[in-house]
C-alpha cells in the first residue's frame, strides 16, 4: 500500500517504472543532494517495496498519474523506465494527459530511435518536451552512475542537464552525459554503443577461443591472461569481466562455469537494429554485423548438429605459445579499432541523415565511464576528433594508424592461423578484410560495375574521363555515353 505523500509539488524529478532499472535510477537520483524524486509504478507493489526498503530516501510515492504530476515542481520532468515499445507508448499517453506545455517527458528505455523521433514529434505538438535518452550500464550502472545519452530539445536540456549530470558516472571529474543532439539522436547513439558492444564481446570471445584451442590453456589460465591484458592498452570493463567469468567455477560440477553454459548466445535486438540501420545508411559495420551473425549461428542447434561431421582441420597446439597469445592480443586491439571506426562512421552518417549536430569526441568521452564498452582507449578517440573534427575515418587518425601498423603482422598471422586450424574468427577476419578494402588501390568493384552494365545496362563511370557510359554488350560491344547515373 503506497502511502501517498504528494500533498504539494515538492519533487524536482519523477520516475515512472520501478523495475530493476527504474528503481535503481530513482535511488541514484534520490541519493544526490537537492533531489526529491516522485515515483510511480503501474502495479503499486513495486512502489511499496521501494519506499519500504529505502525509508531514508527522498521519495514521494504516488499511486495515480495525476498525483504523480501534482507532486512535481514545474517545469515537471519525468523519467520513464518501462518496457520498451507498447509500455513506453502507454505511459507517454498517460503523462501527456496530466503534464503541461514546457514539462519534460524522458524515455530512458532502450527504444528504437525512429520510435523516439515519432514520439518526439507527436508530444511536441502538445507543447511538452520529449527526450529520448539512452542509458547504459545495466542495473549496477543505474544505481552507481550510468553513461547517459540524451536527445531532445535544447530547452529540455536546461532543466534536465544538471539532474542527469548529478547521477551519471564521472571520469576525470567529468560526468558521462552530454546533450547528444535533437529528437532521436540519443537513442541512435545508444544503439550504436550497443552494436559496438556486440563486436567487442565477440572479439573477446574469438580471442578466448583461439587461445584455448591453440594452446590448450584452461579457462582459469586464460582468465589470468585477460587480467594481465586489462592492465594495458586493452583495459576495459568487458576485458575485466571476461577474466571474472572465466575464473568462475560451477559449484555443482566443480568445472569451469564457462564449460557448463550452453553455447547459444541470446540478444535483445539492439545489435540487429544497428546493422539494419547501417545497411539503410550504406555504412559497412562488418564487425558488428559478423558479431550479430555469430550469435545467430550459435543459436541454430539443429544446423550445428547436422554440420558437426563436416570435414575440416582440428586445431593442434601452437609451438610458440607466448608469441601466439601476444599475436591474439594485437589482433584483438586492431580489430577493436576497426569496430569503433565503423561504429563512428555510422554515427556520422546518422547525424547527416537526421540533421543532428553530434560531437563525436564528446560521445567517446561519455562512453569512458558507466557504460558496458567503457575502456581506456576511448580517450584516444576523443583526442583524434579533437585534432581533426572532420576525420573521415577513425582508423586514419595518426594514433590508430600506428596501432594497426604495429599490430598488423600479428593480425594477419592470427587470421591465417585461425583459418588453417578451423577455428572461426569472423570479426577478426572481417575487420582485416575491411581494413584491406579501405586501403586498396583498386577494388574489384570495377568488375562489379562491368557485370551490372552487362546484365542490366546499369552504366559505369571511367577513371580517365567525365561522363556515364554503357557498353553495347548484346550488340557490337562499342561503348556509348549515356544519361545514366553510373551507379
Ligand atoms: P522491464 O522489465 O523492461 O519493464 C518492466 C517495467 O515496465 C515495470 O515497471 C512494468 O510495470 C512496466 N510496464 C510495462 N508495461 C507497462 C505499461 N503498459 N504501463 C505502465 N508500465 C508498464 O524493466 P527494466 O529491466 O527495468 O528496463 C526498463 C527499461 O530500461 C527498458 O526499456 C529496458 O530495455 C531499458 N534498459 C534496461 C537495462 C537492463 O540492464 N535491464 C539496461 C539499459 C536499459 P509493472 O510492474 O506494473 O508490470
Amino acid at each position: 500500500m503506497v502511502e501517498a505523500r504528494a500533498t504539494e509539488a515538492q519533487a524536482n524529478i519523477g520516475v515512472v517504472g520501478l523495475a530493476v532499472m527504474g528503481s535503481n535510477l530513482a535511488r541514484n537520483l534520490a541519493s544526490r543532494a537537492g533531489n526529491t524524486v516522485a515515483v510511480f509504478n503501474r502495479s503499486h507493489e513495486k512502489t511499496d517495496t521501494l519506499l519500504s526498503e529505502h525509508p531514508e530516501a527522498h521519495f514521494v510515492g504516488t499511486t495515480t498519474y495525476a498525483e504523480f504530476a501534482a507532486s512535481l515542481t514545474k517545469p515537471r520532468a519525468a523519467l520513464i523506465m518501462v518496457q520498451a515499445g507498447a509500455g513506453t507508448d502507454a505511459v507517454i499517453d498517460e503523462l501527456v494527459k496530466v503534464f503541461e506545455p514546457g514539462d519534460i517527458i524522458v524515455d530512458g528505455g532502450n527504444s528504437l530511435f525512429t520510435d523516439t523521433i515519432r514520439r518526439e514529434k507527436a508530444v511536441r505538438e502538445t507543447g511538452i518536451n520529449f527526450v529520448g535518452a539512452g542509458i547504459s550500464g545495466g542495473e549496477e550502472g543505474a544505481l552507481r552512475g550510468p553513461s547517459i545519452m540524451p536527445g531532445g530539445s535544447d530547452e529540455s536540456w536546461v532543466t534536465l542537464g544538471p539532474i542527469l549530470e548529478s547521477i551519471a558516472a564521472v571520469v576525470d571529474g567529468e560526468p558521462c552525459v552530454t546533450h547528444v543532439g535533437h529528437d532521436g539522436a540519443g537513442h541512435f547513439v545508444k544503439m550504436i554503443h550497443n552494436g559496438i558492444e556486440y563486436a567487442d564481446m565477440q572479439l573477446i570471445g574469438e580471442a578466448y577461443d583461439l587461445i584455448r584451442r591453440g594452446t590448450g590453456k584452461s579457462p582459469t589460465e586464460i582468465a589470468d591472461i585477460f587480467a594481465e591484458w586489462n592492465t594495458g592498452e586493452l583495459e576495459s570493463y568487458l576485458i575485466e569481466i571476461t577474466a571474472e567469468v572465466l575464473r568462475q567455477v560451477d559449484t555443482s560440477t566443480g568445472k569451469p562455469l564457462v564449460d557448463m553454459i550452453l553455447d547459444q548466445a541470446g540478444s535483445k535486438g539492439t545489435g540487429v537494429w544497428t546493422v539494419q540501420t547501417a545497411l539503410d545508411l550504406g555504412i559497412p559495420v562488418s564487425g558488428i554485423a559478423e558479431a550479430v551473425f555469430a550469435r545467430s549461428v550459435s543459436s541454430k542447434p539443429a544446423q550445428r548438429a547436422a554440420a558437426a561431421a563436416l570435414p575440416g582441420p582440428t586445431a593442434s597446439p601452437v609451438e610458440d605459445v607466448d608469441g601466439f597469445i601476444e599475436g591474439v592480443r594485437q589482433a584483438l586491439y586492431a580489430s577493436k579499432v576497426i569496430a569503433y571506426s565503423q561504429g563512428f562512421d555510422a554515427i556520422v552518417a546518422g547525424a547527416e541523415q537526421y540533421d543532428w549536430d553530434i560531437k563525436k569526441g564528446e560521445i567517446a568521452k561519455i562512453w569512458r565511464g558507466g557504460c558496458i564498452i567503457r575502456a581506456r582507449f576511448l580517450n584516444r578517440i576523443t583526442e583524434a576528433y579533437a585534432e581533426d573534427p572532420s576525420l573521415v575515418s577513425l582508423v586514419t587518425a595518426p594514433f590508430f594508424t600506428d596501432v594497426v601498423a604495429k599490430a598488423q603482422d600479428s593480425w594477419r598471422n592470427v587470421v591465417a592461423d585461425a583459418a588453417h586450424a578451423g577455428i572461426p574468427a569472423p570479426v577478426f577476419a572481417s575487420s582485416l578484410a575491411y581494413y584491406d578494402s579501405l586501403r586498396a588501390d583498386r577494388l574489384p568493384a570495377a568488375l562489379t560495375q562491368g557485370q551490372r552494365d552487362f546484365f542490366g545496362a546499369h552504366t559505369y563511370k571511367r577513371i580517365d574521363k567525365e561522363g556515364v557510359f554503357h557498353t553495347l554488350w548484346s550488340g557490337d560491344r562499342t561503348e556509348i555515353e549515356t544519361e545514366g547515373s553510373g551507379h
